[in-house]
């Protein structure tokens, strides 16, 4: 759940907030209070619903904000309308800067929630509120968070340590978010996405080291933090 800090540095849910703010409008009398609050789960749980949203914000802390096109994913409520359970390791078969032209681009429909670079920068692109269509799997897609690397599935020398140590702390990140296993049964290749045609990241990925990298991150409560 998010946090804002009020003036007096007193921390509120924004979801405090929000109900808040549109309750007013129904006016003040008895049992509102109770019915407010009804209404505010009631309300929270249907899919599809606005939550607002700050410009720019990212979920991974030090991430660049790049927004992908709206084709490219669909607005979701996620963990609360679908649970977060894989982070899907792809490979872009091209360079950083393709990665972000291609999910920029409303044709593509397809956009990964993050892009990592070989030199260890990271792009955010759609939010892991959202559902992004990377996986090529609908009940996957809905279900994991998707993370690009710069680079080729047929050449080893894309994959730099610091691509494996940024990509590592990310991955991490995530699972800490979402209480979900560091393991390779919950950390999958898009490979391993049932249906796919794809191969990434292929065999020069190593699947040993990177597990070894994420086990060994210690996350900060700052990149816990769900937004
Ligand atoms: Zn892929």
């Amino acid at each position: 759940m998010s946090e804002t800090t009020t003036g007096g540095g007193r921390r509120v849910s924004r979801r405090t907030l929000l109900i808040g703010g549109s309750a007013a409008g129904l006016g003040a009398g008895v049992g509102a209070y109770a019915a407010r609050d009804e209404l505010a789960r009631m309300w929270w749980r249907l899919p599809g619903i606005d939550k607002p949203r700050e410009a720019g914000a990212v979920d991974q802390p030090g991430a660049e904000w790049i927004a992908a096109s709206g084709a490219n994913w669909r607005r979701a409520d996620r963990p609360d309308d679908y649970t977060i359970d894989r982070v899907v390791i792809h490979v872009v078969q091209g360079s950083f800067a393709d990665a972000v032209r291609v999910f920029r681009d409303p044709g593509h429909r397809a956009a990964a929630h993050y892009v990592v670079r070989r030199d260890g920068h990271v792009a955010q692109l759609v939010r892991e509120l959202d559902v992004a269509f990377h996986a090529g799997n609908r009940s996957y897609n809905e279900r994991s968070i998707g993370i690009e690397h710069e680079g080729f599935v047929s050449e080893p020398s894309s994959f730099t340590d610091a691509m494996y140590r940024a990509s590592a702390r990310l991955t991490a990140s995530i699972c800490e978010r979402y209480d979900i296993p560091r393991d390779r049964e919950h950390i999958v290749g898009h490979v391993e996405v049932p249906g796919t045609d794809h191969t990434d990241p292929g065999r020069h990925w190593d699947w040993d080291r990177y597990i070894r990298l994420v086990r060994a991150v210690r996350v900060t409560p700052a990149a816990k933090r769900r937004t």
